[in-house]
């Protein structure tokens, strides 16, 4: 599945991962050019697993800043992603840095690696470096478990990124005080050059752009129930400047007297811009924010950050698009159906719809509303229908999936799925099979995890 913003974006995600190889792996080319040092292979090779793992560390915090140009188009649900498997990859080589070093140099001395390791553990000068790997460890835990315990997601990313703060300046301390390497010139400065970019990333982030989000507030004009659990919220701008969105795209959004990035959500927009610069969201009750939007009164400041992603239509050339939405995942469907109606799209549009029951489903009005002015077929199916229901019944299916087609050249449709990821996949396969190509199935994520 492609992220189709990519073309907009001067550089592609494999010369942004590549740039990143670059940067994660230079202390290792600076090394390599420093004076030559006597010391075994293990010891080196620890030193380059350090070096490599504090330049990963403070690379996370780019990766983590939702910057989509950065990321080369690859889309912000795989920016975060691969945040994820770095850090997991940087603990790796954090852990053989202490093990390396504590090995013994004849292989028939290996029981003399735990003492060694304790050793290294107790060694004063190595303190910093101990109390960044402890940091590190509860970092990854944190992360693993946060969807396991009863952690409030806010609570989880304030914790987020004062750990990560911490330990980074513990891992800068302890590879300046202690690293033979980066005592050197060359080595320093890189060092000092990727803290910078880590601070200004997180600068950027917590202090910038709240300030700026401040200045152009809007208000909430309306919210009214849509569907059981399900709130739509009409957002107004204050002074009149509408968001230069496509139908599609979502935003970050807080409300309340201050925008606080930890409180910020993301929400698809399930307006489109030709409808004016009103912007609606669909909220689904699903933890403490969420569940209490309905108290989110009228007048209510927010804080718009966007808009962001690619689950857009242009970019594609198709002369058919099937919209596959599941549960809530209708949301930037319904703006994409609205845009498609008031840009008179004639081009024929077939969308499945699949919620758990009737009262569930969102936006059943708006789609009847545009049925009349777009060559729209529409199939509903419910997991718990009522007596007499004339859609389908039970769960998205494959085979479902595949009647979107009926009518148009594969090779031609655009597909574009939101809904649970177990559904996205299995409908994806079912493209796929079909003979849809990659480049046309398009998608949106509501988890990142
Ligand atoms: C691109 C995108 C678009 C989305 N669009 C919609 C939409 O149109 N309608 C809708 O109902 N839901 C949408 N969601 C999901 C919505 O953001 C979460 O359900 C909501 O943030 C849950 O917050 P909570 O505090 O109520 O629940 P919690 O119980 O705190 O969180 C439930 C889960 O939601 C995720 N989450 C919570 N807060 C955030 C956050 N600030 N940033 C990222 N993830 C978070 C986490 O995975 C968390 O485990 C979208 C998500 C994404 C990523």
């Amino acid at each position: 599945m492609k992220h189709p913003g990519s073309s907009r974006i001067p550089f592609s995600a494999w010369q942004a991962l590549a740039l990143y190889v670059f940067a994660a792996t230079a202390p290792l080319l600076i090394a390599a050019l420093a004076e030559a040092r006597e010391r075994d292979f293990a010891a080196e090779l620890a030193v380059g697993a350090g070096l490599v793992a504090l330049a990963m560390l403070l690379l996370q915090f780019i990766s983590s800043g939702r910057y989509e140009r950065i990321s080369g188009g690859a889309g912000i649900d795989r920016t975060l992603r691969f945040h994820q498997l770095a850090a997991y990859a940087l603990s790796g080589l954090v852990l053989l840095h202490p093990l390396l070093l504590a090995l013994p140099s004849e292989p028939g001395e290996l029981g003399r690696l735990p003492a060694g390791l304790v050793m290294l553990a107790g060694a004063p000068m190595l303190r910093s470096g101990v109390l960044a790997l402890a940091g590190l460890a509860i970092l990854v835990a944190l992360g693993i478990l946060r969807a396991h315990i009863a952690l409030r997601y806010e609570t989880w990313r304030g914790t987020h990124v004062l750990l990560a703060l911490g330990v980074a300046v513990a891992s800068l301390h302890h590879a300046m005080s202690v690293g033979q390497y980066s005592n050197g010139m060359v080595l320093r400065f890189y060092w000092m050059l990727l803290a910078m970019c880590a601070l200004a990333s997180t600068g950027y982030v917590y202090l910038f752009k709240p300030l700026r989000l401040a200045r152009t507030a809007w208000r909430v004009k309306s919210n009214r129930p849509a569907g059981e659990a399900t709130r739509e919220l009409l957002l107004q701008p204050e002074s009149g400047s509408a968001l230069d969105y496509a139908a599609g795209q979502f935003i970050w959004v807080s409300f309340g007297h201050r925008p606080f990035p930890l409180n910020d959500h993301p929400y698809s927009l399930a307006s489109s811009p030709r409808e004016g610069p009103e912007l609606r969201l669909l909220i689904k009750a699903r933890g403490d924010f969420s569940g209490n939007a309905a108290a989110i009164a009228p007048g209510t400041p927010a804080y718009v950050d966007g808009p962001h992603g690619d689950f857009v239509i242009a970019g594609h050339d198709a002369d058919a698009i099937a919209l596959i939405a599941g549960g809530i995942g209708i949301a930037p469907i319904a703006g994409i159906l609205r845009d498609l109606q008031l840009s008179g799209d004639h081009r024929p549009v077939r969308l499945l719809y699949g919620a758990r029951n009737l009262e569930r489903m969102a936006g059943r009005e708006m789609i009847d509303g545009v049925a009349g002015s777009l060559d729209l077929n529409v199939e509903y199916v419910l997991e718990a229908p009522p007596p007499g229901w004339q859609g389908g019944a039970g769960s998205i299916t494959p085979e479902a999936v595949l009647r979107t087609l009926r009518g148009t050249d594969p090779q031609r449709c655009l597909c574009m799925l939101c809904g649970p990821t177990d559904m996205m996949l299995a409908a994806e396969d079912a493209l796929l099979r079909a003979g849809v190509p990659a480049a046309n199935i398009v998608y949106e994520r509501f988890d990142y995890a």
